[in-house]
């Protein structure tokens, strides 16, 4: 019988998430900062501006303010199709994650 208990230690678990989602806020605004940096002022020859690497560089910016907005609300690091938790090593290479790693994968 599994009655709706709360998880022991998660007091502690979501301090160390604290510091995690304070670690990859200031990733994700450094790296928010350059791509619209980089959108604004492209580098000089035509051959700089790649409409795909723009269009990449909008989407990735675009995940960075969804994941600036989901540490605002709290709800940094859960998966958004399952809602369970994306791995901290995870985090920290794509702190912009939106997914699991199980869901990533099954999303490609
Ligand atoms: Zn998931």
């Amino acid at each position: 019988m599994s009655a709706t208990q709360h998880a022991p230690g998660a007091g502690s678990r979501e301090a160390n998430m604290d510091s995690l989602a304070r670690e990859a806020r200031e990733a994700l605004r450094l790296r928010g900062d350059r791509l619209r940096a980089g959108a604004r002022a492209p580098t000089d020859g035509p051959e700089a501006v790649d409409p795909e690497l723009a269009e990449a560089d909008l989407r990735e910016l675009r995940d960075i303010e969804a994941a600036l907005a989901r540490i605002d609300r709290g709800a940094f690091g859960r998966c958004e199709r399952c809602g369970g938790a994306i791995g901290r090593q995870r985090l920290r290479a794509v702190p912009e994650a939106r997914h699991c790693i199980t869901c990533a994968t099954l999303d490609r």
